[in-house]
């Protein structure tokens, strides 16, 4: 585990050209939660909860339904008959007042301040990565999805992956089973980043350069479900193709698989193994599996938070 304070040195984040758009779009970020409304529920808002956050145990006064819509930590603490269900009063001394309070930000308007994250012309991913740790922690959901699809946008909009230190705070702070370390292999594995990985001089935290060598050696299920796979065919033997995976030559006389998003082709077997290598590919169309409609299937959790449309 780095130190905090080494968890926040200026973001060395990779930035190729400035982005024209660095904020998920509205509709995305307010999709997730759907059956909160803080315009006609605020009416009913009378209660508050007092939060104690940081080792300085600074005092926020937050209506207590935002806290306990969000969140299944604070439902538990402020709904049950412990100290901090009859006091109305949770302590946080661990948690940095930073990150809570961009928390704090999100739970009333559902958006993440791109200012936050986005520091000196570049990424700053670190403060997105201790955001999600926080809601893993609080268990709010709506959030940790967010986070995840702002970190997808940011990479592509900046042509840009996680720094070395980023990795530490990915590794040392998020559990082993959250989506977002499946994101952030995707991204090293999927976008080009061979330079980057042999040039850097900082350290890579030593487990997730493992998992990205074991990543790239076995195929993997992500390489074919970031595709939208439909039954096709060749009208003749001029249109045939080959397997984007074993090169098998698809002849008109049957019917095969192909992409509907990158127009890639593959015979039936390749198509049931469901698994393929992850690779980099150059390209005008090449399906990225946090792009589009595939992300949510991916990398979201839906257990708390309504299905994206
Ligand atoms: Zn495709
Ligand atoms: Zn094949
Ligand atoms: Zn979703």
């Amino acid at each position: 585990m780095i130190s905090n304070s080494s968890m926040y040195p200026p973001s060395h984040a990779k930035c190729d050209h400035e982005p024209s758009l660095l904020q998920v779009p509205a509709e995305t970020q307010k999709r997730k939660v759907q059956s909160f409304n803080i315009r006609t529920e605020f009416k009913a808002m009378h209660d508050m909860a007092e939060l104690r956050v940081g080792a300085e145990a600074v005092r926020f006064v937050i209506h207590r339904n935002i806290l306990t819509h969000h969140s299944t930590f604070f439902r538990a603490a402020l709904n049950g008959a412990f100290a901090e269900g009859l006091s109305q009063t949770v302590t946080l001394p661990t948690e940095s007042l930073d990150t809570f309070e961009l928390f704090l930000h999100w739970a009333y308007t559902c958006t993440l301040d791109p200012k936050a994250y986005f520091k000196d012309a570049k990424p700053a991913y670190y403060v997105l990565l201790h955001l999600y740790g926080l809601a893993d922690r609080l268990a709010v959901e709506g959030l940790r999805n967010l986070v995840l699809d702002t970190i997808s946008s940011l990479a592509d909009q900046t042509n840009s992956v996680l720094t070395p230190s980023d990795t530490f705070i990915l590794y040392d702070t998020i559990p082993s089973s959250a989506p977002i370390r499946r994101l952030v292999l995707d991204l090293f594995a999927f976008k080009k980043t061979d330079k980057l990985l042999d040039e850097h001089p900082d350290e890579w935290h030593p487990q997730f350069t493992r998992d990205l060598v074991v990543k790239l050696k076995r195929p993997e299920e992500v390489a074919m479900q970031r595709h939208t796979l439909i039954t096709w065919k060749p009208e003749h033997w001029q249109e045939s193709m080959g397997c984007a995976i074993c090169s098998e030559v698809l002849h008109p006389y049957g019917n095969h698989v192909g992409c509907s998003g990158c127009e890639k082709k593959f015979c039936n077997r390749c198509a049931k193994a469901k698994r393929a290598l992850c690779v980099f590919e150059d390209g005008r169309v090449v399906c990225k599996p946090w792009n589009g409609k595939v992300r949510c299937r991916i990398y979201h959790e839906h257990v708390e938070t309504a299905e994206c449309p």
